[in-house]
């Protein structure tokens, strides 16, 4: 959670950060003072999730956090951490805790989605209905939601509430589910590192939006 008072030195190091000509190397004030955020890529080891056709979810969501991992070091503002940078189980508590022992100001849970007729297809973003009038996981959430959608130019399905594990944790928090894989058209994009490159930097610019508010 961030205090007012490190919220406006993160807006004015965002702003900072943004008038910087690029190819000039931050300054060390910048880098010295990002805001952390836990990512969270679904399931793991035992668990693949959604599995079609040879695709298992649990890799597309690792490849995805990966992504993120390359491209936040062009980042100095966001600093990110993970609960799993390998194909291993993570208990969905100790993701959370995890989150909150890094003293995360955001938790992205990445995940696909699956249904039983292959012609949906389409990016949501998920949020606990225990925690629908938290204010500050809708802001992000919708903040990441359309980025992602601006940037892969996926059908946009909007916000939707779940009862999801998320509710165990103050931390602003949202459950991305990128795809269908479901989908052979979306499935096809999923398994294209350029299309995840596309999702993981719509994560990053919605999280810079979001905290640089
Ligand atoms: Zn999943």
């Amino acid at each position: 959670m961030l205090t007012k008072t490190s919220k406006s030195l993160f807006i004015t190091l965002v702003i900072i950060f943004l008038l910087t000509p690029s190819g000039t190397a931050p300054g060390r004030a910048i880098q010295s003072t990002p805001v952390k955020i836990t990512i969270d890529a679904g399931h793991g080891g035992y668990d693949p999730g959604t599995t079609v056709s040879g695709v298992n979810e649990k890799n597309v969501n690792l490849q995805i956090a990966l992504k993120v991992k390359e491209l936040g070091e062009e980042h100095p503002a966001l600093d990110f951490v993970f609960t799993r940078t390998s194909d291993e189980y993570v208990p969905l508590l100790d993701r959370l805790r995890y989150a909150e022992e890094q003293e995360s100001a955001g938790y992205i849970s990445v995940h696909a989605n699956s249904f039983w007729d292959p012609e949906v297809q389409g990016i949501e973003t998920n949020l606990d209905r225990y925690r629908a009038n938290s204010g500050e996981s809708k802001d992000m959430a919708e903040l990441i939601q359309e980025s992602i959608v601006g940037r892969t130019g996926a059908r946009d399905r909007g916000i939707r509430y779940q009862r999801l594990y998320t509710r165990h944790t103050k931390i602003p928090s949202a459950m991305l589910e990128v795809g269908f894989l479901t989908s052979p058209f979306e499935r096809k994009k999923l398994v294209s590192s350029s299309y995840r490159e596309s999702i993981a930097r719509g994560i990053i610019q919605g999280l810079l939006i979001y905290f640089s508010r």
